[in-house]
């Protein structure tokens, strides 16, 4: 394992590999992990090599040792799609969609949930605890019946129906919080202390990010080296931009790559403490930024895109830095474009995004229309998590089907345009 300390994203204060806590000791900051580059590139010179498809394969950009029994599902590896009938209505010529719905409970959240598993492992933690907005818990839920090992999830009690159908399914002890997604976060937080679990909340626990980095390093080498333009990104909490953009920077420090993608935030308008922040960080005009001065700002989230549905970003100081060290945008869409964009996305590619993993689409969208992005731009959006986890909402957009009498002539009538010769 060539992971070899911690760094607070705020102080920058440095803590040694062995440190024991998930924050900042010295500013309650949220930590980065930090590696040996010069070992690990000495072994991956050249790239990762083969291997089946998975995200263990990275094992020396992660903060795991080398386990001897492989992982019991396959996490990662999941398509890249081009989507050049989508990106042309765009205008645009080269959009991709990474597409996380192909992970084990069809969410990106696998991604870190794998590492965080193999860390409590690690740690001889029987039970894992998590607050989640949905995804991230019927995530863990999966993976840790996988291993044999116990979870408890904490979820607003508005979480949609199928997440906790989910991780009920799964075995976990699902505690529905009367309150929000934040009422959730600290009463896992209070409860996991009190109770001695591992805390897998996102935002917190530092080995998040390195899980959901690797969705980084598969398009890299899914693009065949080329590097793309833009990743635009579902935020919510932030910690799935902070984790891509580490992806990047990673693969930078070990000189497999030269230069960065910009990484684009995408919120909902009904959510978008991410985006007030750098807006107001840009408009301050500052040229050098003091990131133990800067803070968050805190709204009160009512987007219907719940797994991107957050009042305080609790990774988002890492994000708002990744924006700004990217040169990427924040841009926030409204409820009603993001889904408009589900059938767009599901009817011009076949993967169904649920609303957080439709608002990239809505985003480009808006950035192309804003001259942002220029149509010969590689852009990338990352597609979070299954339309299937919340079919209620994109019905809100899709509608239902038609109703017609088990005849004949009811088909003719009712697709009397489509069939006519
Ligand atoms: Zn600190």
């Amino acid at each position: 394992m060539y992971m070899n300390g911690y760094r607070c994203f705020a102080c920058t204060t440095v803590q040694p590999v062995d440190f024991a806590g998930f924050l900042c000791p010295v500013c309650g900051g949220n930590l980065d992990i930090t590696y040996d580059y010069t070992s690990a590139t000495k072994e991956i010179a050249g790239g990762f090599g083969d291997g089946r498809r998975q995200l263990f394969r990275y094992q020396a950009l992660l903060p795991v040792r080398k386990f001897a029994t492989p992982f019991p599902l396959r996490v990662g590896g999941t398509p890249l799609y081009q989507a050049s009938r989508l990106g042309k209505q765009a205008g645009l010529r080269s959009l991709y969609l990474k597409d996380e719905t192909c992970n084990p409970s069809a969410s990106f959240k696998d991604r870190a949930s794998a590492v965080v598993i193999r860390r409590a492992i690690d740690n001889g933690a029987g039970i894992v605890s998590a607050a989640s907005t949905g995804n991230a818990g019927s995530s863990l839920a999966c993976l840790t019946a996988a291993h044999g090992l116990r979870s408890v999830i904490f979820v607003p009690e508005t979480a949609p129906p199928a997440k906790l159908t989910q991780s009920l399914a799964y075995g976990a002890r699902v505690l529905a919080v009367r309150g929000n997604y934040d009422d959730a976060f600290d009463l896992c937080l209070a409860a996991s202390e009190e109770f001695g679990w591992f805390n897998r909340s996102t935002g917190f626990n530092p080995f998040t990010r390195e899980g959901k980095k690797t969705c980084a390093f598969e398009i890299w080498e899914d693009l065949a080296g080329r590097i793309p333009d833009r990743v635009v990104v579902p935020s919510g909490d932030g910690n799935m931009l902070s984790g891509i953009w580490k992806g990047w920077t990673d693969l930078k420090a070990a000189g497999l790559i030269r230069h960065l993608p910009k990484i684009d935030c995408a919120q909902s308008t009904a959510s978008d403490a991410i985006c007030r922040t750098v807006r107001r960080l840009r408009d301050s005009d500052k040229a050098e930024m003091n990131w133990s001065q800067v803070s968050v700002d805190e709204v009160r989230a009512s987007t219907l895109a719940d797994s991107i549905s957050v009042n305080r970003p609790r990774d988002g100081l890492a994000a708002v830095q990744a924006i700004f060290q990217s040169g990427g945008e924040a841009v926030a869409v409204t409820d009603e474009e993001i889904l408009k964009a589900i059938p767009e996305m599901a009817g011009s590619t076949g993967v169904f995004p649920e609303p957080a993993a439709a608002a990239p689409w809505a985003a480009v969208k808006q950035m192309v229309k804003d001259e942002i992005i220029r149509p010969g731009e590689l852009v990338v959006c990352i597609v979070s998590g299954s339309g299937l986890k919340d079919a209620a909402r994109a019905g809100e957009a899709i509608g239902a089907p038609q109703v017609i009498d088990p005849s004949l002539a009811a088909v003719r009538d009712a697709l009397c345009l489509e069939i006519q010769p």
